[in-house]
């Protein structure tokens, strides 16, 4: 670039600041200056991957760079021109937008009767995501859709299992209850006392009235059909969405009675109060205590 005779024209970098210093102009007549710019290498942080000495600025964090130089009048233009670019993006959104919100408007309609049930189920973290979504595309896919209603059938399955489930004695009670185990889950984690880890089994438990009960503990554990005679202390109740829990601790076996058969475990879809049911691992995962 060639430097431009000394001109009267005050120059201005894009940010609108006003320019001082030699002005070039490059091959099609642009006029250039040179400007301390933050440092592309390092992002202006003057260090080279959060260590060493950026080596582009050597740590100054800027660096000189030839600019483009723009007259008062060019940035006024540039400015107009901006604001009316935005003005047309946000045009374009608000028509965007009110698409949406039509969509959103009849997929609810056309899917008024899972939507109806999804709100009753917002708790759910998967269920609140699909009505999230839905407000946000106005519309879910067919898998999504699916997806929502297995989701509900199953909070319903877990509902009607445990519908009539109370809290069971008052916390520090020792008591012996026969149960049926709906499901159970293992994992390692580290040892409360002493180094090492160890086994923690979760057990969800139901008793002959539709009681539920749980155990977090690594020295007891049921699996899925195994009825017992068990005694337990009760440390506390908690409530799941729809149901009342009660917490053991120091669980023991007293008596194993014979297990039921995966057919006896079926849930029968539309009583009430299910004697016997079937559980996944979906299900395992809303009984396991909250995080
Ligand atoms: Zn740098």
């Amino acid at each position: 670039m060639d430097p431009l005779p000394d001109s009267e024209t005050g120059y201005y970098l894009e940010d609108g600041t006003p320019y001082k210093g030699g002005v070039f102009e490059d091959p099609k007549g642009k006029p250039f200056g040179e400007a301390d710019v933050e440092c592309w290498k390092c992002g202006g942080s003057g260090r080279w991957r959060g260590r060493r000495q950026c080596f582009a600025c050597k740590g100054e964090k800027t660096i000189e760079e030839q600019v483009r130089l723009y007259t008062g009048p060019q940035l006024e233009k540039r400015e107009k021109q901006r604001l009316k670019r935005r003005e047309a993006a946000s045009a374009a959104a608000k028509v965007k937008e009110a698409e949406i919100a039509t969509r959103y408007v009849a997929f609810r309609d056309e899917n008024a009767h899972i939507f109806e049930r999804a709100e009753a189920h917002r708790a759910d973290k998967f269920v609140a995501e699909m009505l999230v979504k839905a407000e946000i595309w106005g519309s879910l896919t067919c898998a999504q859709l699916d997806a929502l209603a297995e989701c509900l059938d199953r909070r319903d399955r877990i509902a009607r299992i445990y519908a009539e489930s109370k809290p069971v004695a008052s916390p520090g009670d020792r008591i012996e209850v026969e149960v049926t185990c709906t499901g159970s889950a293992k994992w390692l984690q580290k040892k409360f006392r002493g180094r090492g880890r160890e086994e923690m089994c979760l057990t969800d438990l139901v008793d002959g009235e539709g009681n539920a009960f749980y155990a977090i503990t690594p020295n007891f554990g049921m699996s899925e059909g195994q009825r017992a005679v068990v005694k337990g202390t009760v440390k506390t109740h908690d409530e799941r969405p729809g149901w009342h829990r009660t917490q053991l601790i120091r669980v023991a076996v007293v008596e194993v009675l014979p297990a039921l058969s995966p057919e006896e475990m079926r849930v029968p879809e539309a009583a009430p109060r299910a004697a016997a049911f079937v559980v996944d691992e979906d299900m395992l995962e809303a009984l396991a205590p909250a995080a």
